[in-house]
């Protein structure tokens, strides 16, 4: 390809909403345009890396025996409704009526559509295991779109669902399905982890998320020094934890504690450790059909709430805060509330740390008194994991230390088993003939998150430096005076010799300042450039590795030779 014939709009006007690299650096150099919250178009370099990204998923899933579909992007809601999770899914499903009054969603996911395909098609064991996916447009109405592609609300994804006889068969490619992930991520050139996860809105029991590791990341993960353990801060577990401090030593009794609201308050006032405290945090919890109630989480005032575990504890779709004014009308305080004499209609559920707890002290749910020598050995109530596992906190499968990281999710796959299945009525008959609801997987993949992803991770001041199997073209060629006929020539020349040998490279005829195409090479990111200047004169053309921007003077023939061999080398 030739510049002069591309649509490469770089710039060097940074967007107002950027802050981060991959969102700075895709639009300067003119690989997206953004249209509306959440909402790019592609312009051409852009969608070449996108199908370069895209095709790296697919000879990978297709190698593992996986078939590729395309369901509608547009869904009947009646599906949804008999998943029951037209509600459940919150305020991100786009939901809308055509011109007849039937109800219809924009695709988030598409459990429910593929599922209802394989319910039509497959009616006998023989046919399976089946593993479908598509790559395909996906909607969320985010409710933070944010960061570029990294948080879009229209998006790409790779989304995968395996239809198994019975668990074990779904373990073995959920298994299989973790080592294609390590291999398409590796060949990206993405330093990434494998972690425990959280299963969302869209069930199941295990799952697994593919983060790539990145101070930008949004999300919290938390790794053993010592073992493998790694899991989303969501999903995190710890070994159990105690107190070296003594523990305050006081009769049941209701104390005045005037003015100490807050955790901080407290440890000053009794001169205790926050370990002896109960933090109590009231949220709203929704449910279906409207439905909600208020719940008091309490907790070790050493700890925080994960709201995420907090929310699964209670089986509710989401938690929402709390006015000071709905507090009230429930009859709690803010300040001192807690988890004995808790007024009717509210729920109380307490962390698994405080289970048999002794010696603390909570607030007694009346204004300005909490409760010193609290014991609740045998208090029936419901314990739950509600806390966040601490940087620096034990690991629970060796003696190791937990360190907090941050990672961007650009995988997450699922054991479904038969949670869509059996709502949906899809079985198949088994050798017995006998009827029995397919055994599921689910495997995503963000496909356009994964662009900000490798930019998050291979940047510099100047701008992207693409991987070799994500990059939009392998080599520019780049002429330093287009005036130059000899110069000019030369450059037709490798850029034919290149082509014949199947590389991937571009060659920049722009009739502009050197130094301005040099900025745009920078920027843009090619893995490669080959600079024809004045070197001609002695044969010998500059090599540019963008990566650290390395400079080596070589012969045409030397070139030629080491822009094949680092194109063509495996990875
Ligand atoms: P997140 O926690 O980041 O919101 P998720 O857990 O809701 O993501 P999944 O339902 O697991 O996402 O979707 C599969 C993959 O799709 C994710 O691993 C992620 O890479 C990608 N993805 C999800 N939401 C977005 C989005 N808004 N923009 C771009 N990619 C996304
Ligand atoms: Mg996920």
């Amino acid at each position: 390809m030739r510049y002069t014939q591309l649509l490469i709009p770089t710039t060097k006007e940074t967007p107002s909403d950027a802050s981060l690299a991959s969102h700075i650096y895709l639009i300067r150099g003119g690989f997206i345009q953004g249209v509306g919250s959440g909402l790019y178009n592609f312009l051409p370099l852009g969608k070449r890396v996108l199908d370069r990204v895209r095709n790296v998923v697919k000879e990978e899933l297709d190698l593992a025996g996986c078939q590729e579909a395309s369901l509608g992007f547009v869904t009947p809601a009646s599906l949804w409704i008999e998943s029951g999770r037209f509600e459940k899914y919150g305020k991100e499903l786009l939901r809308f009526k055509d011109r007849k009054d039937n109800d219809f969603v924009l695709g988030p996911t598409h459990e429910e559509m593929m599922v209802n395909l394989v319910k039509q098609t497959v009616k006998s064991y023989k046919a399976l295991p089946l593993n479908l996916y598509q790559i395909n447009l996906k909607f969320r109405d985010e409710i933070r779109p944010r960061f570029g592609l990294m948080r879009g609300r229209e998006f790409l994804m790779k989304d995968g669902y395996s239809f198994h006889v019975n668990e074990d068969d779904m373990r073995r490619e959920f298994a299989l399905m973790e080592e294609t992930y390590k291999r398409i991520f590796s060949r990206l050139g993405l330093e990434f982890r494998v972690v425990e996860a959280d299963s969302g809105a869209i069930g199941g029991s295990g799952s697994k998320e593919f983060m790539v590791l990145a101070d930008s990341g949004e999300d919290t993960i938390v790794v053993c020094e010592k073992c493998a353990y790694g899991a989303n801060i969501e999903a995190a577990v710890r070994a159990p934890k105690g107190c070296v401090v003594a523990p305050p030593e006081a009769q049941f009794a209701p104390f005045y504690t005037p003015d100490s609201t807050t955790i901080d308050d407290l440890s000053a006032f009794f001169k205790v450790d926050p370990y002896y405290l109960v933090k109590t945090v009231a949220k709203r919890a929704l449910f279906d059909e409207g439905k909600s109630k208020i719940v008091l989480f309490a907790l070790r005032g050493s700890e925080e709430l994960q709201e995420v575990k907090a929310c699964n504890a209670v089986n509710a779709n989401e938690l929402v805060d709390i006015s000071p004014e709905e507090l009230a009308s429930a009859g709690l305080i803010a300040g001192y509330m807690g988890p004995l004499e808790v007024p009717d209609g509210v729920e109380i559920v307490l962390d698994a740390m405080l289970k048999d707890a002794d010696h603390l002290i909570c607030g007694a749910n009346k204004r300005d008194y909490h409760f010193v020598g609290v014991n609740l050995k045998g208090l029936s109530a419901i314990y739950k994991e509600i806390t966040a596992v601490q940087d620096g906190d034990g690991c629970a499968h060796c003696n190791g230390t937990l360190r907090y990281t941050k990672g961007i999710e650009v995988g997450h796959i699922f054991q479904l088993g038969t949670r869509y299945s059996e709502p949906l009525k899809a079985e198949f008959l088994d050798e017995n003939g006998k009827s029995k609801p397919f055994v599921m997987g689910t495997y995503g993949i963000g496909v356009s998150r994964l662009l900000a992803a490798i930019i998050e991770q291979h940047h510099d001041e100047n701008g992207c430096i693409w991987t070799k199997e994500s990059a939009p073209f392998a080599v520019v060629i780049v002429i330093s005076n287009t005036k130059d006929e000899e110069q000019l020539a030369l450059a037709q020349k490798c850029y034919e010799v290149l082509r014949a040998k199947g590389i991937s490279v571009l060659l920049d005829d722009r009739n502009e300042r050197f130094g301005f195409k040099m900025k745009d090479f920078e920027l843009i990111g090619f893995p490669l450039a080959v600079v024809i200047g004045k070197n001609i004169a002695e044969g010998s053309v500059e090599l540019i590795q963008r990566e650290g921007l390395v400079k080596s003077v070589v012969t045409i023939e030397q070139m030629i030779d080491e822009v094949v061999q680092r194109c063509c080398s495996s990875y």
